[in-house]
């Protein structure tokens, strides 16, 4: 049995103050740990120990703290498959594409080591005799995260990296049903020496974020989730002052124009809507087809996801995981019905799939399709987060548009086309934070901003890039009036003065 423990200060703390509840394996069913249902006062307790380390944290020198990032870059590559192994048991992803979530870890980790350049500040000379002005980029204490289940590294990788790389400590909430990565990633920050308190980790649920509201050491809330949950994270930062960067929940559209080559969107509608079972904020969900190659794509779509193996994520020769819990599969299974009473066409239903013997108890779901759906149907429209597709007809690009203009969620949307006038206009007007021209899954390089629009995105920072780096840090300006010290006269001081040069530089 695993057990999940909490880490504050530098110590790893058994759940002997506060209750556990089952870790599963999604794949079998089987519980396989404990996760502490840390209290409130748990919480703070985390909250003092990052607000302890931050001011020596702070005043490390940044190419040392930079050290630090090196070696946790260094130590993720080493142990690349163990920690993908981790994500493969509780959050039950497929192992190839938990391999593919640490490996994009390892890239944003890359350019965390790019916060040097990043978060240089600016300076204007001489704004007046002898004046200049300086802005600089300076941490703000203790950030504290929350992660959903289905990303357990990526979102590690988004807030805690460029957290602490810019000077700040951190407090760290795992989803209680996949904490295994954290516990294994936390162990090889410790074996490369992070200094005590400057990240630390509280399991539980909602309790241990609403203990953060009204702590005074807390400078900002990040978190990755579903909309309900960043809205209301939203509240309590926003009545007690917080920063808060919070990505929510998305309903992805996928555009299949007349001359969308048809090989190449069927693989990447297999491979966006399938895989990780459908629990990806840039899963294919919605797929707009036109008239002209509807009939040919459906009966390809269905041939495709027909083939489709399901079994033990850690089984590489299979396609498909499970979804995260029973709870899970039953929403799932809810949304089928939904779809079925409001008149669209279950294609293919992927209710009691095929599946090996050791996985009977695992929380499965199939492929599954629906045709002739229309825009206003509740399975159009809500997040499914599970491997069901829905198939709607379009005239025009200008109806397909519209329909990703009306919907109120706005992560990702993807167009398959060769024409370049239908991919200028899908760009300019497709109303999403992130868009994709023949690639099934429009996911951003680390270097650049990833984020949704609309319901998707609450506040305004998105992770990754420069955009990270504004929410981890506040600019501060300094107008430096430059004094001779062996002048009586200050407003004509002399600046080849090298003493006074050297102020200037800083
Ligand atoms: P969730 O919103 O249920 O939970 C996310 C985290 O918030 C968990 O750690 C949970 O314990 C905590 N939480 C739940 N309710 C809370 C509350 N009221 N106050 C404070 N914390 C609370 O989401 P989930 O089911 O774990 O993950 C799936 C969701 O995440 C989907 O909606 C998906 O689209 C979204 N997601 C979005 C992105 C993105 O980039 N936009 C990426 C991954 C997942």
């Amino acid at each position: 049995m695993i057990e999940i423990k909490n880490f504050i200060g530098g110590d790893w703390i058994s759940a002997k103050d506060c209750e556990t509840e089952p870790l599963v394996n999604p794949s079998t069913g089987e519980v396989i740990g404990t996760v502490p249902q840390s209290t409130p006062a748990i919480s703070n307790q985390a909250v003092k120990a990052a607000a302890d380390a931050y001011p020596s944290w702070r005043d490390t020198p940044l190419p040392k703290r930079m050290d630090y990032i090196f070696k946790i870059y260094n130590a993720m590559k080493e142990n690349l498959e163990d920690l993908a192994q981790a994500i493969a048991l509780d959050q039950a992803k497929h192992i190839s594409e938990a391999r593919g979530e640490v490996g994009r870890v390892i890239e944003i980790v890359q350019m965390a080591c790019s916060i040097p350049a990043l978060m240089q500040g600016e300076t204007i000379q001489g704004i007046a005799n002898n004046i200049n002005g300086r802005v600089i980029k300076a941490p703000l204490g203790v950030f504290c995260g929350v992660a959903p289940f289905n990303f357990p590294a990526l979102v590690f990788g988004w807030f805690i990296p460029v957290a602490i790389g810019t000077g700040n400590t951190f407090v760290y909430k795992p989803s209680t049903e996949s904490p295994l990565f954290m516990q294994k990633m936390m162990q090889l920050l410790v074996d490369i020496g992070l200094p005590n308190g400057v990240v630390n980790i509280v399991h539980g649920d909602r309790e241990v974020v609403e203990a953060w509201y009204n702590n005074e050491d807390v400078a900002g809330v990040c978190l990755v989730g579903s909309t309900p949950t960043a809205k209301s994270i939203a509240e309590g930062c926003g009545r007690h002052g917080k920063k808060a960067m919070l990505l929510g929940g998305a309903k992805n559209f996928l555009v299949a124009m007349e001359d969308a080559p048809m090989d190449l969107l069927i693989e990447n509608i297999i491979m966006s809507g399938y895989g990780s079972a459908g629990q990806r904020c840039l899963a294919v969900s919605n797929i707009v087809v036109m008239p002209e190659i509807h009939d040919e794509f459906v009966e390809r779509l269905l041939e495709a996801s027909k083939d489709i193996t399901l079994g033990d994520a850690t089984n590489p020769d299979i396609f498909m995981g499970p979804v995260i819990s029973l709870k899970a599969k039953e929403r799932i299974h809810s949304y089928i019905d939904i779809g079925l009473k409001e008149g669209a066409n279950l294609a293919l239903d992927g209710r009691n799939p095929k599946l090996p013997k050791a996985n009977q108890d695992g929380y499965f779901i199939g492929p599954t399709v629906f045709t002739g759906v229309t825009p206003c149907m509740r399975i159009a429209q809500e997040e499914i987060f599970g491997p069901v597709l829905s198939v709607l007809k379009a005239g025009c690009i200008d109806t397909a548009l519209k329909m990703i203009s009306d919907h109120g969620l706005g992560n990702g949307a993807c167009i398959f086309t060769q024409n370049s006038y239908y991919t200028e206009k899908f760009i300019n007007d497709a109303d999403v934070g992130m868009i994709g021209v023949n690639v099934g899954i429009c996911a951003p390089h680390p270097y650049l901003p990833f984020g949704g629009i609309k319901g998707s995105l609450v506040g305004n920072n998105k992770v990754q890039g420069k955009d990270a780096i504004d929410f981890f840090t506040q600019n501060k300006t300094a107008t430096i009036r430059i004094v001779n010290p062996t002048s009586s006269d200050s407003t004509t001081v002399e600046v080849t003065d090298d003493s006074v040069r050297s102020c200037v530089a800083g």
